[in-house]
């Protein structure tokens, strides 16, 4: 990262640019824990960052950096010169190249923990896991600098009987390795490595600047050899791209050699926020998908349950053969209700 020139806003300082423009921007944070109640999702979450440089083109979090401006602008913190610029011109790529950096993030995890205990009610022990990297990844690039993360797990590694979830694409959560051992001494730790197929060719046509695979795989090959819990997951398999049997026999096996030791797997969801910047990404690198991707997603944002349940029957399979557990953990969020009426994965 170069540090070209520190310039302030009106309240949200930047604290750092790239050449290419993108910028990193102090955001005050009163709270980093969003329980259940608040995300709709079955655990806590924990973002230390608001945009990605990571720019996966299916990647659902747009809508929550979006949030952000508009917050910021209505609050007087952004001019409205400014929030053209934060939005950018399709709307897409601020979450990209303007990256917010929760400020005061542990004076916001010390609040957050004493309502996160309080909800355990007289037991004292909640049962909700902590995910850390749900909508951003915890491990981009900003964190070489910023350290928000490794912060939050310091903290955590001083808590006792917690259940705690991580998410990222990158290595450089292997730095942190020394930590991470210390908060799976005392709690139950699972982390996912992200990767949703070897192939790096394909990879670069859905990822703007990702990791390539074998850097990820490494990285895996690194936690699981420090005997941290850490396995794949795979997420979104993307239909008629990456779901063909090859293509995850070859990510199973590579997950198998990294030392995983789970695979958990589920198909795209096409959030209204993603059409805008997937769908014409699907029709450049495969036009013949395209028609099909708006058909199946047409009346809602998750793939059909045909296609949903099929899947679900291939990664089973897979998992069985590989020897992953099957059945537990983030896969289940993704079982389908009804079981399948066809044999192929077809849109
Ligand atoms: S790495 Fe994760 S958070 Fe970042 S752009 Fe990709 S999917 Fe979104």
């Amino acid at each position: 990262m170069r540090l070209v020139e520190l310039r302030v806003t009106n309240a949200l300082p930047v604290l750092d640019e790239r050449l290419r423009g993108t910028k990193f921007v102090a955001l005050g944070t009163r709270s980093i824990l969003n329980s259940p109640t608040q995300t709709g999702m079955d655990f806590w979450s924990l973002n230390p960052y608001v945009g990605c440089e990571f720019g996966c083109s299916y990647c659902y979090a747009r809508y929550a950096h979006r949030y952000v401006v508009e917050r910021a602008h209505d609050a007087g913190k952004l001019s409205d010169d400014q929030f053209r610029e934060f939005r950018g011109p399709h709307g897409w790529e601020a979450f990209e190249q303007r990256i917010f950096v929760k400020e005061q993030i542990l004076a916001a995890l010390e609040r957050d923990l004493q309502r996160y205990f309080r909800s355990a009610g007289p037991t004292g022990r909640p049962s909700d896991t902590i995910v850390i990297g749900t909508a951003t990844d915890p491990y981009q690039p900003a964190e070489r600098r910023f350290r928000l993360t490794r912060q939050v797990l310091e903290r955590l590694a001083r808590c006792e009987e917690l259940s705690v979830g991580l998410i990222t694409k990158s290595p450089l959560v292997a730095r942190d390795i020394d930590v991470l051992q210390r908060v799976q001494d005392r709690n139950d730790l699972e982390i996912y490595v992200s990767l949703i197929t070897v192939d790096a060719a394909l990879i670069r046509r859905v990822e703007v600047r990702t990791p390539l695979p074998a850097v990820r795989l490494r990285a895996l090959r690194r936690l699981t050899a420090a005997g941290l819990n850490a396995g794949l997951i795979v997420a979104p398999v993307l239909p008629g791209v990456t779901d063909d049997l090859p293509r995850l026999e070859a990510l199973f096996g590579a997950a198998r050699e990294a030392g995983a030791r789970f695979l958990h797997a589920g198909p795209l969801r096409l959030y209204p926020a993603i059409r805008d910047r997937f769908l014409p990404v699907l029709e450049e690198h495969f036009p013949e998908l395209a028609t099909r991707y708006r058909r199946a997603y047409a009346r809602q944002s998750a793939a059909p349950r045909t296609y949903a349940a099929a899947l679900t029957r291939r990664i089973k399979r897979l998992q069985q053969r590989f020897g992953f557990p099957v059945n537990d953990g983030m896969r289940d969020r993704y079982r389908p209700r009804r079981e399948p009426a066809q044999r192929e994965l077809g849109l």
